[in-house]
């Protein structure tokens, strides 16, 4: 890891899944040869753009697919394009959305720290309900010729105060408002690319640099033709919002190639590495004095993927802040998560010949 030691930072244990703030998720070597290749000649860039994002739409059987530079740009363009659509003015006058609608309606239980992307394209947002009540009577409600768009956080969707996606879904289909979806951590499992837009969503967007594989700077937005039409409109490499969010060749070439593999990936296999590398952490520390842990899945809303099992650590003398901040500090430094006051362990980014320095590293700090 000497790029890494030149610039004078360690490389970390990652043991809190694919979070942006430690590199987001490690791509395979196929993937990385696929960039170099794309890396070697020059291209056009819109026929490019195009063409993966059809490939890509065919690999998950959606109807057509914008790639982004990530979730969180793929927000913006989704909102860009919910206002301005493909009409060239309006594309270049936003974020000035004078004579547009530009009201995003939004569960108050949903509001999250990524939804700033839609302001980014110019859209405000109007909250509906408060955080532990909402009901479809006041989304109906606030619907007014201003409204463009309605955001749904897929991560906020068992919050006491959401509602169903289907049922929002039909309600904004007979007002014609279209119902973006951030799903961007939402992977696995496989089936959830496609749950979302079966359960009527309009455009859906998911982040290529997590559980997908592919660069971190990648994302995707799928949905019907003619939203995603509007999407490359506002979009790389149009003159537009989404100009400030490009996609180079590699980035493309690697979420296609990325892509590829994930829906062949055989999670079966992945789920059972998983338990394995849990199994092996609980065990490790039950042997220690004063210290427990057991298997579990995430509880608290918010932390994704739900799925994956963690391994839960607790120990008598040492609260789960100090715990942590012992394993960041450690030699590997370990980079793990909190519940409640708990430390969470989440196997999702890490590689078999980590698991011995992982269960080393926690020996040391628990002593
Ligand atoms: C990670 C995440 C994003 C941002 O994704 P990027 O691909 O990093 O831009 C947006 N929304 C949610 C819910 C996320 O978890």
């Amino acid at each position: 890891m000497g790029v890494y030691r030149d610039l004078g930072v360690s490389p970390v244990i990652n043991v809190l899944g694919t979070v942006t703030m430690v590199g987001g998720s490690r791509m395979d070597p196929r993937v990385l040869d696929a960039m170099s290749e794309a890396a070697g000649s020059f291209v056009n860039m819109r026929e490019l753009h195009r063409n993966a994002g059809r490939t890509i739409a065919q690999l998950v059987s959606a109807e057509a697919a914008c790639v982004t530079s990530g979730a969180a740009a793929g927000l913006a363009i989704a909102a860009a394009a919910c206002m301005a659509h493909a009409d060239p003015a309006k594309i270049l006058q936003l974020p000035d959305t004078t004579g547009m609608p530009n009201e995003a309606l939004v569960l108050k239980a949903h509001r999250i720290l990524y939804d700033q992307a839609i302001r980014l394209a110019g859209a405000e947002f109007v909250e509906v309900g408060v955080t532990s009540f909402a009901s479809l009577e006041q989304v109906e409600a606030s619907i007014t010729n201003r409204t463009a768009l309605f955001l749904y956080a897929a991560e906020a969707s068992s919050m006491r105060g959401s509602l169903p996606l289907r049922d929002l879904a039909v309600l904004l289909r007979h007002h014609g408002i279209p119902l973006v979806v951030d799903a961007a951590a939402e992977l696995p499992p496989v089936s959830n690319l496609s749950a979302f837009l079966s359960d009527g969503a309009d455009l859906v967007v998911f982040s290529g640099g997590k559980e997908i594989g592919g660069p971190q700077s990648s994302g995707l937005i799928l949905g019907a033709t003619q939203l995603i039409e509007d999407c490359n409109a506002n979009c790389f490499p149009n003159y537009s919002i989404g100009r400030a969010m490009k996609t180079d060749k590699e980035t493309i070439v690697g979420l296609v190639k990325a892509v590829e593999l994930f829906v062949q990936r055989d999670y079966d296999a992945i789920f059972d590495r998983w338990e394995k590398i849990v199994d092996a952490v609980v065990s490790a520390v039950n042997g220690l004095p004063g210290c427990t842990a057991r298997k579990g899945h995430p509880t608290e809303q918010g932390i994704q993927p739900k799925e994956i099992p963690r391994a839960y650590i607790t120990a008598d003398n040492l609260s789960g802040a100090e715990l942590l901040d012992r394993l960041l500090r450690g030699e590997p430094s370990v980079v793990a998560g909190m519940e409640d006051s708990e430390i969470a362990l989440n196997p999702q980014c890490m590689t078999e010949t980590e698991v011995q320095p992982l269960i080393d590293a926690l020996i040391t700090a628990l002593s």
